[in-house]
């Protein structure tokens, strides 16, 4: 079976979120020359740290945990979309998914339950080791996450830090439909909202799951294409990417934690 990696290594250059705890791994116990003994280590990281999951917790009160998420929603099949083409601290606004949310609108004979994994190729995973870069990625609109969620999406993956924008310099702009019929008129500029984590309270506080700092996503979208090639006949299967890949994004199993590290892996259907 072919398996894509899609986490990030945990070692000492993994960035962190500002505030969040520094990665270490440091060795507590060694094998002697002879052979005896046993290699142990300490670690030293936060929930937040590497390729991650954010549990409802995370945001709201009295939500689910990452102990308490039920597994099945974390392990199955993925839809993709590329938004590669989007440049630093540009807007995912709802005409950029809307492809691929509309694939997963009817269940079919081939595919009775759509996936209900969506994971966002920015591409952005090429800057993780430059932070000062890999913060200005580009972002969901709250539009956008409430587009998802009305699409029964339960998991957003996304190769960034974060599906909300980060840091002070990036009000959150969202795309507005001109009426060519009507006089133009003074548009506002931009909508800032004053909550800096609008999409994470938007998914979270429907029940949805975010995995954070993904990578090789671009893997799944060439393979696709790969595949498609060698599949022109079959003309009558219009969904973008849908259920040809299953990931798994499961989390440790820590008691009451906000968040926890994933190995996220992704193969074929
Ligand atoms: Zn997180």
């Amino acid at each position: 079976m072919h398996i894509i990696d899609l986490s990030h290594a945990l070692d000492a250059q993994v960035p962190a979120c500002p505030g969040h705890p520094i990665f270490a791994c440091t060795s507590v116990e060694t094998i002697a020359l002879d052979g005896s003994g046993s290699a142990v280590s300490a670690l030293h990281l936060g929930s937040h740290t590497g390729t991650h999951i954010d549990a409802p917790s995370h945001f709201l009160h009295d939500a689910k945990s990452v102990d308490e998420l039920d597994l099945s929603m974390l392990v199955g099949p993925a839809v993709v979309v590329d938004v590669s083409h989007k440049q630093a601290r540009q807007s995912i606004d709802v005409f950029d998914l809307d492809e691929v949310l509309d694939s997963l609108d009817a269940p079919s004979e081939s595919e009775p339950t759509p996936p209900r994994i969506l994971l966002i190729h920015t591409g952005w995973s090429r800057h993780w080791l430059d932070y000062a870069t890999y913060s200005t990625h580009p972002h969901l609109t709250p539009a956008a996450a409430e587009a998802i969620v009305h699409a029964g999406i339960r998991v957003v993956g996304v190769d960034t830090f974060s599906p909300d924008p980060m840091g002070p310099a990036a009000p959150i702009v969202t795309s507005s439909t001109i009426d060519s019929t009507s006089a133009p008129e003074p548009e506002p500029e931009s909508h800032t909202t004053p909550d800096p984590h609008p999409v994470h309270h938007i998914l979270l506080g429907a029940g949805c799951v975010i995995a954070e700092n993904l990578t090789n996503l671009d893997q799944l979208l060439r393979a696709d294409h790969d595949s498609d090639s060698n599949d022109h006949v079959n003309s009558d299967l219009p969904r973008p990417n849908a259920s040809k890949w299953m990931v798994s994004l499961a989390p440790l199993k820590i008691a009451g934690c906000d968040g926890a590290p994933i190995r996220a892996f992704a193969w074929r259907a």
